[in-house]
């Protein structure tokens, strides 16, 4: 552990005390029990036996044995009581972690959402414990300080004792220098199990970093196997045969890697027995010459066996506990970094409120280059939206539509240059308040498993009758007359049977009337039709303007003919705007717009 781990350790203190205060506390009350507990018997024996060879009467004993049997039965109700606690929380212990991470999955910059890098910090430590990142951290501490402070017990009982014989005469000395060289064999035995426990502890991460990317393709299996979407391509491809290797091949290394991982543990705990056996066999040793010689009492050989082989065996302990800390410092550098990855610098700007919808944005010099790559996608794009306009955006696949869309919902900030809105660079404007002035249809838009009407509120609170408008303008009327639940009806099945599973189409047409709904300055569609049948397309386009009214609306496509009712055609190649006109005027130009439109019109005449 260097300090990196501890700084780690302690942020996730911190925020565990911060949270559960009572499980932090019962973790440090029963470690302090659990750790005292086994004393009570050995010290209790120690003083009957003296108290019996000095030959104190049956009155003292039996006072001296209940006092201890009523402290030991209360320690133990405690421990129990304490442990059933403990051991019920940390059924949810995983679960605080979700809770937390998808808060931050929530509200963290979209940008991280892409990145796999982040996204491991977040799968890498859940995958890793079954208790999740706070839960295996509670177990880890709480054994360490048991053991810690077990171990601590055993030497304030043995340092008092070696000290009685270190003051008894030159014997008595030479009895010290035992002591102490057998309290050093000891050491040199803890801290050789310790950097064994780290040892395997490292060699384990390991194993399971090389194991990371088998449990996540197996997972990808596991998730594409349980659903029917991709049976149908897997069969009409003959792809199950490769699959099925795949699967084999799959299971063969997880089963390697579980089977060095098992060889792993069964050397540590051979470690782990032999060291404590070794350090029992001569503590007995060392206690029956000791006895032998007249410099101990016979209680005191009991409770002198008994505290050096539980310090033998605390030590061996703490030595693992403190090779899993290691493991728990990174599952809490991964969890502790994701939390608190920095967001962008938040505006603070209110956005005008204009009821006549005249927001101007220009891009000016814009280029972007996703992080991690070396690219730029968008390079040097001028641009002006004209207000009230409807604009369309063709290009080749990759020529940089989709990221073009992206930067001006701010999803991702540019890498140079600046996109103004009414002048003001748009990284100034509170980010909330900036997303209110879209309404967008992604191409890959989702749609929740939440009754319809919330779907098209984007929230819980639903104007009915506008959001009925919004779907009939969207081309949905007759389907939601047919749903016996109209707006309560569940979109798909994820909590029941009553929900409703709908077609592509029918979900794009919801997709549409949400963006209707929403009411917002600026209308951005993204391959709107893809999904729709050629009618429903057919009403896609002949409603536009009755959907976007006189907003501001972006419409991006692949089928040029969908454009022909904008009035100004951008067309985009490798991030530029190489083209820009009506249908007619582009048509009539060499350029990517008169070859995109030939090779579709070829096939649609
Ligand atoms: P279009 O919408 O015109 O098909 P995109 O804007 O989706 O094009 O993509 C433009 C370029 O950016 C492509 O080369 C694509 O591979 C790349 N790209 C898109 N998304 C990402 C991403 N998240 N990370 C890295 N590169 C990306």
């Amino acid at each position: 552990m260097d300090r990196e781990d501890f700084k780690y350790i302690w942020l996730l203190l911190k925020e565990i005390t911060g949270r559960e205060k009572k499980m932090a506390a019962c973790t440090l009350l029963l470690s302090v029990l659990e750790a005292v507990n086994p004393y009570i018997a050995i010290l209790c024996t120690g003083l009957l036996v003296d108290g019996a060879y000095r030959g104190e009467g049956l009155r003292a004993l039996f006072s001296c044995a209940a006092a201890a049997l009523a402290l030991k039965l209360l320690v133990q109700i405690l421990c129990s009581r304490l442990g059933e606690w403990f051991n019920q929380k940390m059924d949810y212990t995983r679960e605080l972690d979700e809770e937390q991470l998808n808060r931050q999955s929530l509200f963290m910059d979209y940008e991280y959402l892409e990145d796999t890098s982040i996204q491991e910090l977040r799968t890498r430590p859940l995958g890793r414990s079954f208790f999740g990142i706070r839960g295996w951290f509670l177990l880890q501490l709480k054994d360490s300080l048991k053991e810690l402070l077990s171990a601590l017990t055993a030497i304030a009982i043995l340092f008092p004792m070696a000290l009685q014989d270190g003051l008894d005469g030159e014997r008595g000395g030479l009895s010290l220098l035992a002591s102490l060289l057998l309290f050093l064999v000891i050491g040199v035995l803890v801290w050789g199990n310790y950097r064994a426990g780290i040892h395997y502890t490292r060699k384990s991460v390991e194993i399971l970093d090389g194991l990371d990317g088998v449990h996540n393709k197996s997972a990808y299996y596991l998730d594409m196997l349980s659903g029917v979407e991709s049976q149908k391509d897997l069969r009409i491809n003959g792809q199950q045969g490769e699959i099925n290797q795949d699967v084999g091949a799959l299971f063969e290394a997880s089963r390697k890697g579980e089977w060095r991982m098992g060889q792993m543990y069964i050397r540590r705990q051979f470690l782990n027995v032999t060291f404590p056996g070794i350090s029992g066999l001569l503590v007995y040793l060392f206690a029956a010459v000791k006895a032998y010689l007249g410099q101990i009492s016979i209680g005191n050989v009991v409770a002198y066996t008994a505290s050096i082989i539980r310090l033998a065996q605390s030590a061996s302990r703490f030595a693992i506990c403190a090779g899993r800390m290691k493991s728990t410092a990174d599952y809490a550098r991964d969890y502790i970094t994701y939390k608190n990855l920095e967001k962008k610098k938040q505006g603070t700007l209110f956005v005008e409120k204009r009821r006549d919808n005249r927001f101007q944005i220009d891009f000016e010099h814009v280029s972007f280059r996703y992080p991690g790559t070396e690219k730029d996608v968008v390079k040097d794009l001028n641009l002006s939206f004209v207000i009230g306009e409807k604009m369309a955006i063709v290009g080749k696949n990759g020529s940089g539509k989709s990221t073009f869309i992206k930067l001006l919902c701010r999803l991702y900030d540019v890498t140079q240059g600046c996109i103004k809105l009414n002048g003001i660079d748009i990284r100034k404007y509170d980010y909330q308040e900036y997303c209110t002035l879209f309404a967008v249809v992604f191409q890959d838009f989702c749609m929740f498993a939440f009754p319809l009407g919330e779907n098209i509120a984007s929230g819980a609170r639903v104007e009915e009758g506008r959001a009925r408008e919004a779907l009939i303008r969207a081309g949905f009327g007759e389907r939601l007359q047919s749903l016996g639940e109209g707006l309560s009806t569940c979109v798909g099945r994820e909590f029941g049977q009553r929900g409703v599973s709908f077609s592509g189409g029918e979900k794009q047409k919801m997709a549409i009337a949400r963006a209707i709904y929403k009411n917002a300055a600026f209308v951005i569609m993204d391959e709107p039709t893809a999904a729709l049948d050629p009618l429903a397309e057919c009403e896609v386009y002949a409603g536009f303007d009755r959907m976007v009214g006189k907003k501001t609306a972006l419409y991006i496509s692949h089928r040029l003919a969908s454009c022909r009712f904008c009035e100004d055609i951008l067309v985009f190649g490798q991030g530029q705007v190489v083209q820009r006109g009506s249908h007619e005027e582009l048509e009539g130009k060499e350029g990517i717009y008169r070859e995109l439109w030939n090779a579709q019109a070829q096939y649609y005449q």
